[in-house]
């Protein structure tokens, strides 16, 4: 659904590349400045480590990091993973810059006798604690007037108060990390900071580093991330402890990546779906290799690539168990060096153990979405839309487009069945479009998005990252949502998450039939219905999704005032009215009076109400 899903997410990143460029100031400082005593402070630091005291250094830090860190100097902590000692190193300032309530330095470091050029460049920073500077890590510095919230095993640290943790949010992570302990067999004494961030540029902010939607400290056992929840970071903090902490060492990547893949997901993908596409992309492609994966991991897509990893990690854990495969784990940095302790502990050779991933992979069975003729089983759920009124907040058009046939967004009727082990769910419109899709970057049809509402006063108000341009209310927040469009069929849970993805251009089978799509959904995904669900079904125009997985089944369409062939008409300009042609409304209300409620003025969208079973 969105370009930037697609590149590693979450790739774990230990050293510091930066190439922020500071203003250049005159070096030749008030004595009793920020910044000279920042520069004083510094050396002192340095002098102190270099004659070997420990004790005297930590002076010059300030009191909170070194108390909740092993190392609390991370950037010292980055040369020394490069095998690097900063006491034989020299270091040159080479600019400065003074912020309201800290200092930055920037440090180059060289060796001493002129060798070779600068082999690593360091943002230090420096704020007034007890009346002197001491060194902090940016985190400290961006977060010092963060609330908290601990609970058993973490220190859950948010900027605004609406993303203060639940108890029930504390408890699920909590339990991530006991089920994740159990799994690896690794004793993991401390808490495990994690701060909840406003945007990925903050994330970046925090380490220094370029914006991420998450980021982890894996020796401090640190996470910061847009997600109030990521497993997948945890998940390489906890492994971490596997290596030997006495040693600067680190995890092959296909091996650390693939275990965090398989025991977390990405940020917005289950591990199943992982495991699903790692599937598939074994079912098309015979020429998969071990070995370049191993070489890898992104060689065959971003995605596929975490994938396929995952599933060589389940693969390795379900057949030889957990023990083999820590020793594998912290065995090994190079690719020649993997190959030949992979060979070495699991007694087979690569090209042997490579066909027996592939056959566990394909005989795996999964949860997927499945494509029906007809409803199955028993109607639990059945209502009617009128004809026509598929014209938004009264006096929407379609857009100029040959592909735009009168009543494709209107909704007629909506109807849900249930068997032993799925929920169907039969859409019926006006009419459909049948022509195939042939770009990501135009109007290609239909898209509907099913709105489930299963959990009181729980779930998320707004779709995947604002599609459709509405809100439900709070007392109407969805667990679960289905994105229909003429590309496939997409479920993704209140966090975003992504459980299923069916995409036409990669089946024999197609999900519309005439004016109707029906499909099933396992109940082990979205659970039973019963009359206290509530639902709403929402169309409109759809954009993308054609066969980029990371685009899901595209978006809405959006709407404004003029229609063109990739736009619809009859709305604003100002970005504000919804992007939704009709939806089902609940009893006694309008869907032109619903569709109208947003307020440019206040800065507010289209709440949308939700309709319980019972309801129509
Ligand atoms: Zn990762």
């Amino acid at each position: 659904m969105l370009a930037f899903l697609s590149p590693r997410i979450g790739k774990l990143t230990l050293f510091l590349f930066i190439s922020l460029v500071l203003g250049w100031h005159c070096l030749a400082l008030d004595p009793t400045s920020d910044t000279e005593r920042a520069m004083q402070c510094f050396e002192a630091y340095i002098r102190a480590l270099q004659q070997g005291s420990e004790e005297e250094a930590k002076k010059f830090w300030n009191n909170e990091e070194p108390e909740n860190y092993k190392s609390y100097d991370w950037q010292w902590e980055y040369l020394a993973f490069r095998r690097l000692d900063p006491r034989h190193l020299n270091y040159r300032v080479i600019s400065t810059e003074e912020r309201e309530d800290y200092v930055i330095l920037e440090v180059e470091w060289y060796y001493r006798e002129g060798k070779a050029g600068r082999l690593q460049k360091d943002l230090r920073y420096f704020i007034e604690e007890h009346g002197k500077m001491v060194g902090a890590n940016p985190i400290l510095i961006h977060t010092r007037d963060w609330p908290q919230r601990k609970s058993r095993y973490f220190v859950y640290h948010y900027k605004n108060e609406q993303d203060a943790p639940s108890d029930a949010l504390l408890d699920e992570l909590d339990r991530f990390y006991e089920k994740t302990i159990k799994l690896l067999q690794v004793d993991y004494q401390d808490k495990i900071d994690y701060y909840k961030c406003g945007s990925s540029e903050e994330v970046g902010k925090l380490f220094e580093m370029e914006a991420s939607l998450a980021r982890s400290q894996m020796t401090c056992g640190v996470v910061a991330s847009i997600q109030e929840f990521v497993p997948h970071e945890i998940v390489h903090i906890i492994s971490y402890r596997i290596l030997p902490q006495d040693e600067k060492g680190i995890p092959p990547e296909y091996l650390n990546e693939g275990l965090a893949y398989y025991l977390g997901g990405a940020s917005f993908f289950s591990p199943e779906l992982l495991l699903f596409w790692a599937q598939k992309k074994l079912e098309v492609n015979e020429d998969i290799l071990l070995d370049t994966l191993i070489r890898d991991p992104w060689a065959y897509g971003a995605n596929q690539g975490a994938g396929l990893v995952s599933s060589f990690v389940k693969f390795l854990i379900d057949t030889e168990g957990i023990a083999k495969f820590k020793q594998l784990f912290m065995s090994g940095e190079t690719y020649e060096e993997q190959r030949e302790v992979l060979e070495e502990i699991y007694g087979k050779s690569t090209v042997q153990l490579q066909e027996e991933w592939k056959e566990f992979v394909l005989a795996l069975h999964l949860p997927e979405v499945k494509i029906a003729d007809q409803l199955h089983g028993r109607v639990t759920f059945e209502v009617l839309d009128p004809l026509g009124d598929d014209k938004g907040d009264g006096d929407y058009v379609y857009p100029k487009n040959e592909k735009a046939l009168p009543g494709i967004f209107d909704l007629t009727g909506f109807k849900i069945s249930l068997d032993d082990d799925m929920v169907y769910f039969q859409l019926q419109f006006a009419d459909l479009n049948h022509a195939e899709i042939s770009s990501d970057e135009v109007f290609n049809g239909t898209f509907a998005a099913i709105a489930i509402d299963s959990k009181e006063n729980s779930g998320n108000t707004q779709l995947f990252f604002g599609n459709g341009n509405f809100e439900f209310s709070k007392k109407d927040g969805y667990e679960f949502v289905v994105e229909v469009s003429h590309a496939g069929i997409l479920v993704y849970d209140q966090n975003w998450v992504w459980q299923l993805l069916f995409l036409k251009a990669f089946s024999q089978q197609g999900h519309i039939k005439g004016n109707q799509i029906t499909f099933a959904i396992p109940r082990s995904i979205i659970g039973i219905p019963n009359s206290s669900w509530k639902f709403q079904v929402l169309t409109g125009g759809q954009k993308g999704g054609y066969k980029k997985i990371a685009y899901g089944v595209g978006k809405y369409m959006k709407v404004g005032e003029q229609s063109i062939p990739n736009q619809g008409g009859g709305g604003t300009d100002t970005g504000f009215n919804p992007d939704l042609y009709d939806i089902l409304t609940p009893k006694g209300m309008d869907q032109v009076q619903i569709l109208s409620s947003y307020d440019v003025s206040k800065n507010k969208r289209a709440i949308i109400p939700m309709i319980k079973l019972k309801q129509r």
